[in-house]
Order: C-alpha cells, then structure tokens, then sequence
C-alpha cells in the first residue's frame, strides 16, 4: 500500500465546501447568521438549553471555568489521561489542577480516586470522556452534588456519545459540556468549539466572556443607555468568536454526525472482532453506555513480549501512522517543574500511556484500509 494512514483525518463532502463558499459570497465573514443558526442546531441535536459557539476547545474549556466561577487558588480535579489543555485552563484561571487516577478498565477518571483527592480548596470536576467513551456522569454528579462543586464534561471526544437514557452535551450530570472541531474529533470546522449548558445564567455569562465581556443587551447594562451606539464591557473577556465561515462549515457537518458516529463504531466493531486473539486489552463498552469512537486504543499486554514501540515503528514502515494518547498530563516538564508533580504519582495512568496505542479511525476510512490495518497488527502482534 502507497498511501499512508494517518490515526485520525476529517471528512469533507461537495457540500460542505458549497457552504463555506456561500458564506464567503455573502455579508458576513463573522458574527452573522451562521453562528445562531450553528448554535441552534448543535443545542438541538444533544438536547441542551443552550449552546455556545467559540473558536477552539480550549477557548471554551477556558471561559467555562470563568463562568462556573473558578477562582485563583481554587482546585480543579481532573483526569491525568488526557490532552493538556483541559489541565492548562485551570491554570489560566490561576486555579490547581488536581488529578485523579484512572480506572484500568474503561481508562476514565476513577471515582473513588476523586473523592480521595477533594479539600476545602476543591471547586469544580472535570470529567473527560476519553476516546469517546461517556464517564459514569451519574456517580459523578452525585459526589460533586455531596460537595457542592460544579461539574465541567470535556467532551472533545464523546460528540454523538449517550450515557444511560441521556447525550453527552445535554448537561443532565453537568453544568456545562464543552466540545472541540479539531480536523481529527467527530466533526471539524478547521479549528472551533462549543459550549453547551441549560443554565440561562452561564449561558449569559459565556455569550460575554466570548467577546471581550462586552455586551449590547439594553436589559442587562449597568448604566443608562447614551444611545443606539452604546455597549458596555461588563466582565474580562476574549476574543475567542468562531467565525461564520467556520460555522457554515460546522452546520454542514453536523448533518453527518450520526453516519460518522456509525462508521466509526462499524470499525471499531470489525477491529474488536480481528483482535480477539491478539495479546491485547481491548477498548470497553458497558451495559448503558453508547461509545462514540473518536479514538480506538489497544493496550499490549502486560505480559506481551512485544514492546509498544516495536508494534508503532512496524506499523509506521507499512504506512500506518499510529499515536499514543495521552503522555499523562502530569509528567509534562511544566507540571513538574512548576507544579510539583512527579513520575509514579498515577501509576494506573502512567501504565496506560506505557501499553496504549491509537490505530487509525475515520468515516473516511474504505473497507480495504480497515483490512489493511488488521493485517498488519496481526502481522506484527502473532
Ligand atoms: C482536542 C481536545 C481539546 C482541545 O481542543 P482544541 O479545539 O484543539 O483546542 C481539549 N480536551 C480534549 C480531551 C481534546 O481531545
């Protein structure tokens, strides 16, 4: 095969590139139509309230923390197993990251080991549904509701995911779901993200942070209006706006998802059979809980003769380009440097990250690259 396989790569149709044209033949490049209208429809689609649209996953990671009231020298529990960004933000609003282990069978935030790790000092968790498979949000919620914190999903992974009779962004266990359109997640809008609550309160809140704290709501100003020209900036905010382009592109896609969702459960079915035999631990999916499939990892066994980094670099030579998800967020050179932690702190996540290896996963994915890829494991694995 001369093509290469990357993990991950988005999908883009005619009609998608149509959208983003007329977009760009039309008034507004940004805070136009489009935006409401993606809003709109994402809120729709995962049954929340509301939803906010925001230029990247870590922008809303970032103004949701502001606006569930995070505070310097507040903590922030969150899972090691993950991208950086969700333990960054905490920082960026001059709180701690706290992590919690890892549970060693489904690979999310272990519950018990969150209890372990609150204090007075504890504010918000934040669960992260990684690879797409939906946290026991119910367990979760029951322990932030004992201790009066609030709950943040990032759901970066889990767009299209279900948990129980609810959907990952409709917040039934949260206050707020935040979701990311990196090319590689569910659905792209080149960079982009979204922010789902049922609260009017944080969804007034979000809208500000947005863009600059600024707002033009006559109901909502602090003084009296000088006239049709007048806003006031209310809060600290950003410039963290998608833009209309973006959007269109995000409505467009958005219309795929469930075909997405189920392509990528197609594949991770056929690889979950082809690897029965192989010395691997394969992904989990329990009684309850709708996979979303952003990512399918396999974890060598323990007692596997063969090392990660040999199944990787076989792989890379057959044009299977592979990744390991994640280096636990706390044995990054900044977290140790600055926040103290060290190697052997979450021996369940740091043995994840030794085992673990993402194969490529994509709607775009044909038959024959999903062959392809089983071969090769086999090949290298028996
Ligand atoms: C992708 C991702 C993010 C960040 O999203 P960006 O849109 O790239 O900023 C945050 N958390 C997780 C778990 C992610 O996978």
């Amino acid at each position: 095969m001369e093509e290469i396989i990357p993990y991950a790569r988005q999908y883009l149709d005619d009609k998608d590139i149509q959208a983003v044209i007329e977009v760009l033949k039309g008034d507004y490049l940004t805070t136009g139509p489009c935006i409401n209208k993606f809003e709109r429809e994402f809120a729709k689609k995962v049954g929340a309230k509301y939803a906010v649209a925001v230029s990247s996953g870590t922008a809303a990671l970032h103004i949701a923390y502001l606006a569930a009231g995070i505070k310097p020298h507040d903590e922030v529990i969150t899972t090691p197993m993950t991208f950086a960004a969700t333990a960054n933000a905490a920082l960026y609003v001059g709180a701690q990251p706290v992590f919690a282990d890892i549970d060693g069978k489904t690979y999310n935030i272990d519950v018990k080991e969150i209890e372990r790790h609150i204090t007075s000092r504890s504010k918000a968790l934040v669960p992260v549904h990684y690879t797409g498979l939906p946290c026991d949000m119910e367990e979760i919620y029951e322990v932030a509701r004992s201790n009066n914190l609030a709950v943040i999903e990032d759901a970066c992974h889990a767009l299209g995911a279900k948990y129980k009779d609810t959907v990952i962004g409709d917040c039934t266990f949260s206050d707020i779901t935040v979701f990311s359109f990196h090319p590689v997640k569910h659905i792209t809008t080149g960079e982009g993200g979204m922010i789902t609550s049922n609260s009017e309160q944080l969804y007034q809140k979000l809208i500000k942070l947005r863009s600059h704290g600024i707002t033009r709501d006559n109901d909502t100003f602090n003084e009296i209006s000088h006239g049709d020209w007048y806003y006031e900036m209310q809060d600290l905010g950003f410039n963290y706006r998608l833009t209309d382009i973006q959007a269109a592109l995000g409505v467009s896609q958005l219309k795929k998802l469930d075909s997405f969702v189920s392509r990528r459960r197609q594949i991770a079915s056929r690889y979950n059979k082809a690897f029965q035999e192989l010395p691997v631990e394969l992904p989990s999916e329990p009684e309850g809980y709708y996979h979303s499939y952003h990512l399918y990892v396999i974890r060598l066994k323990k007692e596997s003769t063969k090392t990660r980094k040999y199944l990787y670099n076989r792989l890379k030579e057959k044009g299977i380009h592979t990744q390991v998800h994640y280096l636990p967020v706390h044995t990054m050179p900044y977290y140790r440097e600055n926040l103290g932690y060290k190697l052997g702190d979450y021996p369940e996540a740091e043995d994840h990250y030794s085992r673990v290896l993402s194969l490529p996963l994509f709607p775009a994915m044909t038959d024959d690259d999903v062959d392809y890829v089983i071969n090769c494991v086999k090949e290298v694995l028996i």
